[in-house]
């Protein structure tokens, strides 16, 4: 008996903390969000120390009275929800009435507050305190959160390395941004400027913003509507796909939620697209009625139901692959890339590869994923500086195709369909024997010896400061083993966030690249339709794995504007 108390209101609010603020990007999530609810048009974000010091967002929407302010602090406190008849049809992005409380909990909070109608607010709340001074009458909020987690030591320790907590404080915010491009968003880390969006309300510039031209220019606008619901947004073309899903945002209702059937829906529509492995760089809005949406499932609402979420799963399977067949993926001269200055250089150390190097197997393998294909029919005419073969399509139009990219798509996917099927290891066919620097040594820790052998080479140490590589993994000799070693150690000891995956890829693309056909090298017409034939078979004959053009395509209309013979 008498073993039960209330908590006190402190440690109330530092478990429900716990719950919704897992980390400096949780932050920003609530404190935007309120700033989005409190109808901001303009929203300042900057933090320090990836947010562990100091967090600050400042925007310019309907602000507190005084006793508002206050009252905002404390637990279950919201404007936004008043009965249970309310909570089955939540427009706002808040309305749990816990962020600020807990956010206070573990950390200093400073609020400067005002309506705009009356005198302004500051209010310091520290440990359960809370101060309150009268300050400037202009409309909006300034939130500061100082020294995050100082009183709960496990959680700070929790926290990953700035550049991975930056990745999720630039994740958050751009998701942010994104979903409200009628939002004018600027957002800095250690006073450098990330990025700032406009809010002119297009989304289209919103990306152009954040991603830059690049991207925007690779993306295909797409809209759907159903009773139920109804879809828009942006999707990426085969080009942008990234090795992981960070860049698939699905917002729903302007809240950015995370729906893994819906995900699994979007990969699969991707799924004659893009290479295996690859994930599609998108945006869709999802708009439903909010009577069909549970929101509360979560303390973070990143989860949530939607009762008809098979049927909206369905309609994305459907749309997309059309929104993307419809579209020419092939690059134009408006919209290529600008070429890395880099890729000159590297271009002139290339090892020469003969075409018609007797390679049928990775080709097959390749085959065996290709399903489906526009049909392109081009014909090789002509080598142009002997680093271009010009062709003619079926249509009439002229292709450009750089012979080094086209030659380092065709070893990528051959590398990397060898890499999937392959798994066989062995004995390396000349022993290899690494010697590693002592700092680098230290970098290679058991944890990354043991991902290592996951992939199928297998290090033991052999003396000081030297490994020997007991297996690895018999592809590898369709390359070149030593390199393929040491380039895979290289990369596992320099990266904190490994996804050897990944590392995989990186390493079979520059691999691919070394294997390259080089610029200045003469071709003879057989040679070239040859290696047309064998680009148009990869998976993804539009783009190098660097992401960089293989062809670039005039229209005949193209060229007839070119000549100004258009009008007749
Ligand atoms: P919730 O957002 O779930 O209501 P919070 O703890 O995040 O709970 O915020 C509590 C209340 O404080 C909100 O309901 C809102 O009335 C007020 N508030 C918080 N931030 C702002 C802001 N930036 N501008 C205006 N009001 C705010
Ligand atoms: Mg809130």
């Amino acid at each position: 008996m008498g073993k039960i108390t209330v908590l006190d209101n402190n440690l109330a609010n530092m478990i429900a903390a716990g719950e919704v603020i897992e980390r400096p990007s949780s932050v920003l999530k609530e404190l935007i969000e309120n700033s989005l609810d409190a109808n901001a048009t303009v929203v300042e974000i900057a933090i320090t120390d990836a947010g562990r010091t100091k967090i600050i967002v400042n925007d310019n929407g309907d602000g507190m009275d005084k006793d508002d302010a206050l009252l905002a602090f404390k637990r279950h406190a919201t404007s936004k929800i008043k009965s249970e008849f309310d909570l089955f049809r939540i427009k706002t992005l808040g309305f749990r009435g816990e962020a600020l409380p807990s956010i206070a909990s573990v950390s200093q909070v400073t609020m400067v507050t005002a309506t705009g109608l009356s005198t302004g607010t500051q209010l310091e709340a520290f440990e359960d305190q809370i101060k309150s001074l009268d300050a400037s009458s202009k409309k909006g909020t300034l939130i500061t959160v100082s020294e995050l987690f100082y009183n709960t030591p496990a959680r700070l320790k929790y926290l990953k390395s700035d550049y991975v907590e930056n990745a999720n404080n630039l994740e958050i915010v751009s998701r942010l941004a994104l979903g409200h491009p009628d939002v004018s968003f600027t957002f800095s880390i250690d006073d450098k400027l990330q990025f700032k969006t406009s809010g002119r309300g297009e989304q289209l510039e919103a990306i152009m913003q954040i991603y830059g031209h690049h991207v925007a220019k690779q993306m295909l606008p797409f809209a759907y509507k159903y009773p139920d619901f109804s879809f828009s947004g942006y999707l990426g073309k085969p080009d942008l796909a990234k090795s992981n899903r960070y860049y698939m945002i699905t917002l729903m209702n302007g809240r950015h939620v995370y729906m893994p059937k819906i995900q699994a829906a979007l990969i699969e529509a991707y799924r004659d697209f893009l290479p295996p492995s690859r994930f599609p760089f998108l945006i869709v809005n999802l708009t439903v009625d909010p009577a069909l949406l549970d929101v509360n499932v979560h303390p973070s609402k990143r989860e949530i139901r939607f009762t008809k979420e098979t049927e909206l799963k369905d309609a994305l399977i459907t749309v997309i692959p059309k929104a993307l067949l419809g579209s020419s993926l092939i690059a134009t001269p408006l919209n290529v890339a600008k070429t890395p200055q880099t890729y000159r250089q590297d271009r002139e150390k290339i090892e020469v590869m003969s075409l018609l190097e007797p390679s049928p197997d990775g080709d097959k393998v390749i085959n065996q994923h290709v399903e489906k294909r526009q049909s392109i029919n081009l014909t090789a005419l002509a080598q142009l500086a002997g680093t271009f073969i010009l062709a003619s399509s079926h249509d009439g139009g002229l292709v450009l195709i750089d012979q080094h990219a086209a030659m380092e798509r065709i070893n990528y996917e051959k590398y990397q369909a060898l890499a999937m099927t392959d798994a066989y290891t062995s004995a390396p066919l000349v022993p290899i024997i690494i010697d590693m620097k002592p700092s680098e040594e230290r970098l290679l820790t058991d944890e990354k010896i043991e991902i290592l052998s996951k992939t199928g080479l297998v290090l033991k140490n052999f003396g000081p400061h030297t490994y020997q590589v007991v297996s690895i993994p018999v592809w590898a000799s369709e390359i070149d083993e030593r390199m393929y070693v040491t380039e895979l150690v290289d990369q596992i000891i320099h990266q904190d966030n490994i996804d050897i995956l990944k590392i995989r890829d990186d390493t079979i693309a520059s691999k691919s690249c070394k294997r390259s056909l080089k610029a200045n090298q003469k071709l003879t017409l057989l040679e070239m339709q040859t290696l047309i034939q064998r680009l148009l078979n990869t998976n993804n004959p539009y783009s190098c794995p660097h992401g960089r053009p293989t062809m670039i395509s005039f229209t005949s209309y193209d060229l007839e504007k070119m000549f100004k013979r258009t009008g007749f």
